[in-house]
């Protein structure tokens, strides 16, 4: 089989490796789709290093179950189209038995700590295959993994009826955040971002869209957006393209308001002290999903999936791997990429 190996920073090669038997409670599956998210942009850069090279990157996977190695009598997911939840947690530790999955302290993430769907075929554990209802095409389920964060991050967000939420940033994750929130009664979300292209698909799906053009906070923001004395109860920090993000999202939240991380602070930026103690901020971060938020989105997505269909603006072979990466680098032009088998 071939399999595209990240093999050092800016690196992808294409190998050739022996087809694997599946292992016990585990499956092989081959691959009809994979997404490149925003981390494997990052390991692929350089900018996030906790991926040990060479590794097969790609968390989004979707395709065909062709052997399955079970005790349980689950021959019949043969030849069955499935998408693949990357987050394997043990199930034994403390945090797993308390309910924690996504804090597992074994976890493994398919695709970072052990080898992903950027390869004709992968081995992922029965537990994580989930079948796919027959809708056509099944290219919108590589956005599963991140729809399921998204649905996590809505259980987390402080935001009574009638509340105002400001995310910045516009990528697929972002979106998906703005889309699960909007459907709180009487909650409105706006979205802020400097691309226009990501912002008019966002627009088209509903969200209200702000354009930040650049210059200082008091000419970004268009104020007639917003109620309650121009600020908002809750600020999701996404994107880390914008520049000066984390001002801007502690200026815009009002006092005792909160700020939701969906990202690392970089060396570069820092959160302003002075701000957080004087309003009195409640800080929070946000980290995957429970298991339930992966079953829950593809539901989820296949009621709505000319929606989500939207977000993919790119489909390359899998050999064009690395032209994918370099879009989502240098493209602004560009919403979620996917490859296609
Ligand atoms: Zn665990």
């Amino acid at each position: 089989m071939k399999a595209y190996v990240f093999t050092r920073y800016q690196h992808i090669e294409p190998m050739q490796y022996d087809t694997p038997a599946p292992p016990e409670e585990h499956a092989l599956i081959k691959l009809t789709h994979c997404g490149i998210s925003q981390m494997d942009v990052d390991t692929y850069l350089g900018r996030e290093q906790k991926v040990v090279p060479p590794k097969v990157l790609g968390s989004e996977i979707c395709g065909t179950v062709i052997k399955i190695n079970s005790s349980d009598t689950l021959d019949k997911l043969e030849g069955v189209n499935v998408a693949v939840d990357p987050v394997i947690s043990c199930g034994y530790c403390n945090e797993c038995v308390a309910g924690n999955g996504n804090h597992c302290e074994n976890i493994e993430v398919i695709g970072f700590t052990c080898d992903g769907g950027f390869a004709e075929y992968v081995i992922v554990p029965v537990k994580n295959i989930y079948p796919l209802p027959d809708i056509g095409d099944m290219e919108c389920f590589t956005l599963a993994g991140a729809l399921a964060s998204a649905i996590h991050l809505d259980s987390t967000v402080r935001l009574k009826k009638g509340g105002q939420c400001v995310i910045l940033g516009s990528r697929p994750f972002e979106i998906l955040c703005g889309l699960v929130l909007l459907r709180r009664s009487g909650v409105s979300v706006i979205i802020i971002d400097d691309n226009l292209f990501r912002l008019n698909i966002a627009q088209s799906l509903g969200l209200t869209c702000i354009y930040l053009s650049g210059g200082t906070l008091n000419n970004m923001v268009d104020e007639s957006y917003f109620e309650n004395d121009k600020r908002v109860d809750t600020v999701i920090i996404g994107s880390s393209q914008i520049q000066n993000s984390l001002y801007l999202g502690i200026e815009l939240v009002r006092p005792r308001g909160h700020i939701l991380f969906t990202r690392n602070i970089r060396n570069d930026e820092c959160l302003e002290s002075v701000s957080i103690l004087e309003k009195e901020l409640v800080i929070t971060g946000v980290n995957l999903y429970m298991k339930e938020d992966f079953k829950r989105s593809i539901d989820d997505i296949a009621i709505h999936a000319d929606n989500y269909s939207s977000l993919i603006t790119h489909r390359l072979p899998f050999a064009g791997i690395s032209s994918g990466l370099q879009i989502l680098k240098t493209v602004s032009e560009c919403m979620q990429v996917i490859l296609v088998n």
